[in-house]
């Protein structure tokens, strides 16, 4: 297979390699708390594997995978030590640069691997402004592209953070890292019924973990299992590679 990632090529690997692909992908993970059994890296961790696992599954040619952006917004978990946010701005601006030096290369579309869902909203207002300003089109996937098989896998409601999905997925890729001994099932409990995550006519809305958790765990990581996990991640993946394979054709 051709190398697919930006990091291990020269700047003449790079050019043929923008010469053979316009799709490339960008990791984006955080650095949080992940309740007092994951590590604080697991979203960081996930992103960018989930990237190169999927990239080893599509057709030649393959993308390119940028460099991973390791940090991300976790505003909402910063009474737990060891999360380390950026402000909302510092994500915009770096995701624009990372788009307009890309865009330079030919680049067409950027598929965002997002592995937190506190990195939304400034994702998309990057994409906002890189698709109105260099006409880059941009897709982010937060795991919505896989979640008919998450609400057939994953049975617990509202279990968003280091519960029964991410625990699992964890227990699937870096096993030697969850503290089994520490699973504890922490459903929160919400002011109102239309504040709940899971379920229809939902209001969004920014929360604070420690309004909600005292262990920072939203979810039944009790749960878990290494054999959801695998489902899990194979659902993402498979979903993932077929719809880069289905960008391939797309005009923007
Ligand atoms: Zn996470």
């Amino acid at each position: 297979m051709d190398k697919y990632l930006l990091e291990e090529m020269t700047w003449e690997e790079a050019k043929e390699k923008f010469k053979e692909t316009d799709i490339a992908i960008l990791p984006v993970g955080s650095i949080e708390q992940h309740g007092p059994h994951l590590p604080v890296s697991t979203d960081a961790f996930d992103a960018y594997w989930l990237a190169k696992e999927t990239v080893k599954r599509v057709k030649a040619p393959n993308p390119v995978v940028l460099p991973p952006l390791n940090y991300g917004v976790s505003y909402h978990h910063m009474t737990f030590p060891g999360t380390i946010s950026l402000a909302p701005e510092t994500l915009i601006s770096t995701v624009y640069d990372i788009g307009c030096s890309i865009a330079s290369y030919r680049v067409k579309k950027l598929l965002i691997i997002n592995g937190h869902g506190g990195n939304t909203p400034a994702l998309k207002c990057a994409a906002q402004k890189l698709t109105y300003e260099k006409k880059l089109q941009i897709f982010i996937d937060s795991g919505e592209i896989a979640s008919k098989e998450r609400k057939e896998i994953v049975s617990t409601p509202n279990d968003v953070h280091s519960g029964e999905y991410e625990t699992s997925t964890s227990l699937a890729n870096r096993e030697e890292l969850v503290k089994v001994d520490k699973l504890v099932k922490a459903i929160p409990k919400f002011p109102l019924p239309c504040l709940e995550f899971s379920g229809d006519n939902k209001v969004p809305w920014v929360f604070t973990t420690d309004k909600l958790s005292k262990t920072g765990v939203l979810g039944d990581p009790t749960l878990a299992t290494k054999e959801k996990g695998k489902k899990l991640w194979e659902a993402h993946i498979k979903n993932l590679a077929e719809f880069i394979e289905q960008l391939k054709g797309i005009k923007t």
